[in-house]
């Protein structure tokens, strides 16, 4: 032992399987990652550390499908939404027009049934309860992977690795170059752990105090959705400072979001925030989910106290796996996609994905910052490492500036960028060359993007 620093020595450790393609993470982004890698006729395994698919969207909970365009947001993402129809896997739905797109509410266990089923069909495999902890790194390649699990450490080989993680884990950790938050400062957006989610309130009585709160403070209200069954709305910035102020509301800012379904009398409250934290850092995710536990128990005294209709509301059990991290890595690829790229539409030839979902950034100052956008390319360089010549990414760790990450880490341009790496990474494999030197137009063709 040294100072700060003990000596790990090296070991033998079992190779357990190998693969054309692993895809790292089984979030969206790696669901959709793995269906096409497999479909498109690769070895597949998705791994996974948790005991479930869905990533965020079900450990957060976060099960909205924000901003859903069908005529721009195609492939995987498309079937997924079609199949939660068919399975009753949907219970809400509505417009957004700040986000630019359709709302739409998941049931997580179909969701999780589904994107189980949707890998297995299409051949692929899937590892699930296993952290990824390490990357094999020759000539500028990953040839394998560390694995710890409850069966040991373990390696796993693989021709070509799709970084899904979220956090880029993989990429870090073959020694890839990457950025974090704003470049003024290095700040990334805010953690949030959602809900609380109230049961047996008098919506009608709620509703009626928002619509006078909305007529006496307009400028306070950023956003109302008041539908036959379902309401969304956030803001109230005046209501909540004082209350803070009077030590009645332990949040970290001035926004809570209000938003449920009229004929079943639950109203969901979000506001739990966490800024000037890393969600690569162990030390700062515990205090995350420690802030934002207290924060949460708060909003539900307080709502009960002084807001109409929750007075005998009862507080839902979520069975949350804990809080949620909309920013941390963003691995540099051969591009990085601007927020100029964005609101311009710059058109690029090897475009792999489209988007059109608002920036929505959480400043770490507590504003929500909003661009409006219409459809725009995603180019396949943005997927490819710029360091590691078999490295695809996908999802939130793809190669884009911090404003523009505010935009692509929503739930369906997260899942096209995941079916085009998947795609691309299958390509590689079956033509036997690098992702970079695939043919282009063969996966545009595949993805249906020319
Ligand atoms: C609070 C909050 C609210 C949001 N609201 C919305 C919304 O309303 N609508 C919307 O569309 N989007 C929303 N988003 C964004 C969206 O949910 C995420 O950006 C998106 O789901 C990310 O998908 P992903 O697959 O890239 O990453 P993730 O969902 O993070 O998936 C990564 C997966 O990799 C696994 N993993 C990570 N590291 C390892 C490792 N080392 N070993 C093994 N496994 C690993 C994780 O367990 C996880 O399952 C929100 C996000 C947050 C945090």
């Amino acid at each position: 032992m040294t100072n700060n620093t003990v000596t790990e020595f090296s070991r033998k450790i079992p190779i357990s399987g190998s693969y054309d393609v692993i895809v790292a993470g089984g979030g969206i982004a790696g669901i959709a990652a793995a269906i096409a890698s497999a479909r498109n006729g690769a070895k597949t395994l998705i791994i996974e550390r948790y005991g479930f698919l869905g990533g965020t969207i079900v450990s957060c909970p976060m099960p909205v499908i924000g901003g859903y365009n069908p005529e721009v947001h195609t492939g995987i993402m498309t079937e997924i939404i079609e199949l939660l129809r068919q399975r009753n896997g949907i219970s809400r739905e509505f417009h957004n027009e700040v986000i630019g797109g359709q709302m739409i509410e998941v049931r997580l266990d179909i969701l999780k049934e589904t994107a189980v089923e949707m890998i297995l069909e299409a051949g692929g495999d899937i590892l699930f309860h296993t952290w990824i902890a390490g990357a094999l790194v020759e000539n500028r390649q990953i040839t394998g992977i560390i694995i710890e699990s409850k069966s040991g450490r373990q390696a796993l080989l693989a021709k070509v690795l799709v970084d899904a993680t979220g956090d880029g884990d993989i990429a870090a950790f073959a020694g890839t170059s990457f950025e974090v938050g704003r470049k003024e400062d290095g700040k990334t957006q805010a953690m949030t752990l959602y809900g609380p989610i109230m049961d047996e309130v008098d919506i009608n009585k709620l509703l009626e105090f928002i619509r006078n709160y909305r007529k006496m403070h307009p400028e306070e209200i950023l956003e109302f959705i008041d539908e036959k069954n379902v309401f969304a709305m956030s803001g109230f910035a005046g209501m909540i400072e004082k209350a803070r102020r009077e030590g009645a509301l332990k949040l970290a800012y001035n926004t809570i979001w209000l938003n449920g379904k009229k004929d079943e009398g639950w109203a969901e409250l979000s506001g739990s925030f966490v800024p000037d934290v890393s969600g690569t850092d162990v030390k700062d995710l515990t205090k995350a989910e420690i802030d934002s536990i207290r924060q949460i128990s708060s909003m539900v005294s307080f709502v009960r106290k002084y807001v109409p209709g929750f007075e005998n509301a009862r507080r839902r059990d979520r069975g949350s796996v804990g809080i949620g991290v909309r920013e941390t890595r963003r691995i540099i690829g051969k591009y990085v996609l601007t927020q100029e790229d964005l609101v311009k539409q710059r058109t690029f030839p090897d475009v792999a994905a489209r988007n059109s979902t608002a920036i929505d950034i959480h400043t770490p100052e507590g504003k929500q910052n909003w661009v409006r956008l219409k459809s725009y390319d995603i180019p396949y360089r943005c997927l490819l490492s710029q360091d590691i010549d078999n490295l695809l990414t996908a999802g939130r760790c793809i190669s884009v500036t911090h404003e523009a990450l505010a935009s692509v880490r929503f739930i369906p341009p997260c899942a096209a960028t995941g079916e085009a790496s998947g795609t691309a990474a299958a390509l590689a494999v079956k033509m036997g060359v690098l992702p970079k030197n695939i043919d282009i137009l063969q996966l545009q063709k595949s993805l249906k993007t020319v």
